[in-house]
């Protein structure tokens, strides 16, 4: 009996009994929080975040820390290869783009939230608990942003003339909405690196349903992505230097006029709901190939 009891009592602790792991939970915060300063600076530093954006990413990080290291791990995996896509080739990128994305901004609060915001209330949720319902939709949520960004960066680079995936006629490079076969494959290339990620730091096996689950629900994600960016995305033209832009002000301080979309459906609304068809096409997944 006693040996029952201590046997429950201790999968209790493992399967992350919350009142005992408190402590715990302090501990990583405050480790969190150091490691999320100085990560965050640096990404500051080399024009990555910009001021908001660093206390955007910060929060996530000690969220993100406080479910687990695991998570944590997840997270800075995730801004790592993000980063590194976003990074890689960027004077060609700028050079393709323009005229639609002018310039190359450091990432602000509602952009870093948009992306990673979802994912870091889920994994607080889940804890310890990755192959629960919350569990998956966090790490779904996270393969949703990351294969968007490696389909927007490596479909920019060597996609060519993409297509509007709501019309499937041309559309300039840069422009929301638009895809290419090799953005498809680097969206499933991103998703898979987060399922991937996610299954060595927590410990399953990559043969499990588990990882084909993220991946199409990753997957999912960024075509939602693509479908509202072409369809309500709200979309406004510069008449002084001919470029599409989403501000209502451009920076050469024109005054933009609003052509497309709903106003407020702005590209962090689009980036957000993607996250969200991400982690409930992950659950979807999972329960079908159950
Ligand atoms: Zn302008």
């Amino acid at each position: 009996m006693g040996e029952t009891l201590k046997v429950a009592h201790a999968r209790s602790l493992r399967d992350g009994d919350a009142a005992s792991d408190y402590p715990r939970m302090a501990e990583r915060a405050l480790i969190g929080a150091v490691a999320a300063a100085l990560l965050t600076a640096l990404a500051r530093r080399y024009g990555t975040l910009d001021e908001s954006g660093q206390w955007g990413a910060f929060a996530c990080g000690v969220a993100a820390s406080i479910a687990g290291w695991p998570w944590a791990l997840l997270l800075v995996a995730y801004f790592a290869a993000a980063t590194g896509v976003t990074r890689f080739r960027a004077d060609k990128k700028a050079e393709q783009t323009l005229g639609t994305n002018p310039q190359v901004a450091p990432r602000t609060a509602p952009q870093v939230l948009a992306n990673g915001g979802l994912f870091c209330v889920l994994a607080v949720q889940a804890g310890p608990n990755v192959a629960s319902v919350w569990g998956l939709a966090a790490v779904g949520a996270l393969a949703a942003a990351s294969a968007d960004t490696w389909a927007t960066e490596i479909g920019t680079l060597w996609g060519g003339q993409p297509r509007s995936i709501a019309t499937w006629r041309p559309t300039l490079p840069g422009m929301s909405g638009g895809v290419t076969w090799v953005g498809t494959l680097a969206a499933l290339a991103g998703a898979t690196l987060v399922a991937l990620a996610a299954a060595w730091l927590h410990q399953i096996e990559p043969t499990q349903p588990f990882v084909i689950a993220i991946i199409v629900g990753g997957f999912a994600g960024s075509t939602v992505d693509s479908f509202l960016g072409g369809t309500v995305q709200t979309r406004r033209w510069c008449e002084h230097c001919r470029a599409w832009t989403e501000r209502r002000v451009h920076p050469c301080s024109y005054r933009t006029v609003h052509t497309h979309g709903y106003r407020w459906f702005s590209n962090d609304v689009v980036n957000a709901a993607a996250t969200v068809a991400g982690a409930a096409a992950t659950i979807g997944a999972a329960r079908l190939l159950r």
